[in-house]
C-alpha cells in the first residue's frame, strides 16, 4: 500500500536522461544571457586562438537549444499528447482473489481476462502501446501498480475491479475517479496546477492536477458502458483510492458489474458479454482521446 508520507520527484519518474540534459542546456542559456555569463563570454572571446571554435560551439549550441527549451519548459505529464501508452491494471491477484461470485466466479481471474482482451483490442483497433501492471497470478503491492503509468509515462490508467455485495440483487457496473473530500490532512492540500519538471510531488496528491481529466476519462467510459452493456449503470463516482492517488496520470477504476450478483456472473461468465464490456472500454478510451485531440486543438493544456 502506498503511504502518504512516500513521496516521488516526477523529474525522477518521468525523466530520462535527454530531459535533464535540455534542462542543463535551458539553464546554460540563462547563464550566458544573464551579466555574468556576458562576463565569461568577454574573457573567453579575449583569448584570440578560442574565439573561432566558441562561436562554432556556440552557433550549434544555440540553433539545438532553442528547440530543447521549448520542450524543458512543458509542466510534467501536461496533455500535449495524444492517448499513445495506456496502462491497465488488473484488480487483485495471486492470494488477493478480490470477490468471488456464487458460481465460483473470482474477481482476480475475471480482471485478468478482461485486461489481456482489452490489451489485444486496444493495440489492435487504436494502435495504443499498452502495459499490464500484472501478467499472471501475482499480486503487485497497489505502490508498484501506479507507479508503473508513471514510469512508462503512460497517457491513462484503468484499474479494473468488479464490486461485491452483502445483497445478492445489487447489480450494474461503476466507474470511480480519485476525490480527496473525504481525507482529512489531504483535502486542503491538493493542487489542481500542474507541478514544474523535477519539482517533487507527494505521492498521495499525485493525482490532484489530473482530477478533470480523470473525470471526463470516467464519464467517457461510464457512458459507453451504458450504451453497450445496456446493464444498469451507477453513477460516475469520486471515492478516496489509494491505488489511483498517485498516479500523474490520469486514472479512473471500472468496476465492471457485481459478481455477488448471479445473473451479473453468469453474464461476467460468458464471453459474448466480455466482448461487450472490451467494446465499450474501447470506445470510452477512443471517446476521451477525441476529447484530449479537441483540447489540444483549442490549445488548452
Ligand atoms: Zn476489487
Amino acid at each position: 500500500m502506498a503511504s502518504s508520507s512516500d513521496s516521488f520527484s516526477t523529474g525522477q519518474f518521468m525523466c530520462c536522461m535527454p530531459r535533464q540534459f535540455m534542462c542543463f542546456l535551458h539553464s546554460f542559456t540563462k547563464f550566458l544571457t544573464a551579466p555574468t555569463g556576458r562576463v565569461f563570454i568577454r574573457r573567453v572571446l579575449a583569448i584570440r586562438r578560442y574565439s573561432l571554435i566558441f562561436w562554432a560551439v556556440m552557433a550549434c549550441f544555440l540553433a539545438s537549444s532553442t528547440v530543447m527549451a521549448e520542450e524543458a519548459d512543458q509542466p510534467q505529464g501536461r496533455l500535449s499528447e495524444n492517448v499513445e501508452r495506456v496502462v491497465i491494471d488488473p484488480g487483485h491477484g495471486g492470494e488477493d482473489i478480490g470477490v468471488t461470485g456464487p458460481a465460483g466466479l473470482t474477481e482476480s481471474r475475471l480482471t485478468l481476462a478482461l485486461a489481456r482482451q482489452l490489451k489485444i483490442v486496444l493495440e489492435d483497433e487504436l494502435g495504443v502501446r499498452v502495459f499490464l501492471t500484472r501478467t499472471g497470478d501475482e499480486n503487485p503491492s497497489l505502490y508498484e501498480r501506479t507507479a508503473l503509468v508513471n514510469r512508462v509515462r503512460g497517457h491513462i490508467f484503468i484499474s479494473l475491479h468488479a464490486g461485491g455485495a452483502a445483497q445478492r440483487t445489487r447489480s450494474g457496473f461503476g466507474v470511480f475517479f480519485q476525490d480527496y473530500s473525504l481525507q482529512k490532512g489531504l483535502a486542503n492540500r491538493v493542487s489542481l496546477k500542474r507541478p514544474a519538471p523535477g519539482q517533487p510531488v507527494e505521492w498521495a496528491l499525485a493525482q490532484g492536477p489530473y482530477l478533470i481529466s480523470s473525470r471526463r476519462l470516467a464519464g467517457e467510459i461510464s457512458q459507453a458502458m451504458s450504451d453497450v452493456l445496456r446493464v444498469k449503470s451507477r453513477e460516475v463516482m469520486g471515492a478516496p483510492l489509494v491505488v489511483l492517488a498517485g498516479a500523474a496520470r490520469p486514472a479512473v477504476l471500472v468496476e465492471v458489474g457485481y459478481l455477488t450478483n448471479p445473473e451479473e456472473e453468469r453474464r461476467l461468465l460468458s464471453q459474448a458479454y466480455r466482448d461487450a464490456v472490451i467494446r465499450a472500454l474501447v470506445q470510452g478510451i477512443d471517446s476521451y482521446q477525441a476529447w484530449v485531440s479537441n483540447r489540444l486543438q483549442e490549445g488548452v493544456g
